[in-house]
């Protein structure tokens, strides 16, 4: 089986290969890169929902069963920031480095058991016909004041985990995904995507 994954980031492709080929037999995962497909999708939804759902649309009116992720970071002490703009959080040209810059000194200040956190995971599969399959997963976790591991991506080396005693940053990937956001919400996916494909 083929399916298309729409994403061009390659940290949440090789996270979601890793995941998506220990529930299903065969799978052959395609990227954009991988289809040659350069526009670039613009994410104008104000929820995790939606911009799933417009990237998994784009791969799904080319024909492919087209699976994406929407995902982002949730901060109690910013009102739930910076949430879908997580990716663009530090503006037009943000990176990970300037994000979580921008991150520390917004939280500059705030007490530790204020510092609570959730990373965000919505996945949407949308079929060429038109069938969809949407789950949703979080992890929750605090941020540090300080960086700690070199692994992970994103906000990983800030965001502490009570059950590892650890950053993201400082797990691998499969331990990162037995407890991430996008480990849980794929598992759920796959019981979906499993029965959708038994035509249940
Ligand atoms: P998206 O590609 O629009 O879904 O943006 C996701 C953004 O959320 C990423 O660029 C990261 O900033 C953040 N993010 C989502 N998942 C993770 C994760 O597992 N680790 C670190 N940052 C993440």
């Amino acid at each position: 089986m083929e399916v298309l994954l729409a994403s061009k980031n390659k940290n949440k492709i090789a996270e979601i290969k890793t995941l998506l080929s220990e529930c299903v037999s065969d799978i052959n995962v395609l990227s954009l890169d991988d289809i040659n497909y350069n526009d670039e999708i613009e994410e104008t939804g104000t929820t995790f929902e939606e911009n799933a759902k417009i990237k998994a649309k784009v791969g799904a009116d080319l024909g492919y069963i087209c699976i994406a992720d929407d995902s982002g970071l949730a901060v109690d002490a910013l009102g739930g920031a910076p949430g879908v703009y997580s990716a663009r959080y530090s503006g037009y040209h943000a990176d990970d480095e300037t994000n979580n810059t921008k991150l520390l000194s917004e939280l500059q200040g705030v007490p530790d058991e204020k510092r609570t956190a959730r990373y965000v995971c919505v996945i949407a599969c949308i079929f060429p016909d038109g069938k969809e399959i949407i789950v949703k997963d979080t992890c929750e976790g605090k941020i540090l004041t300080e960086y700690r591991g070199n692994g992970g991506f994103g906000y990983d080396p800030l965001f502490f985990v009570d059950k590892f005693g650890k950053t993201f940053a400082e797990l691998s990937m499969q331990e990162k995904n037995t407890e991430s956001h996008r480990g849980k919400a794929m598992r759920r996916f796959c019981q979906e995507f499993f029965r959708v494909l038994k035509g249940e």
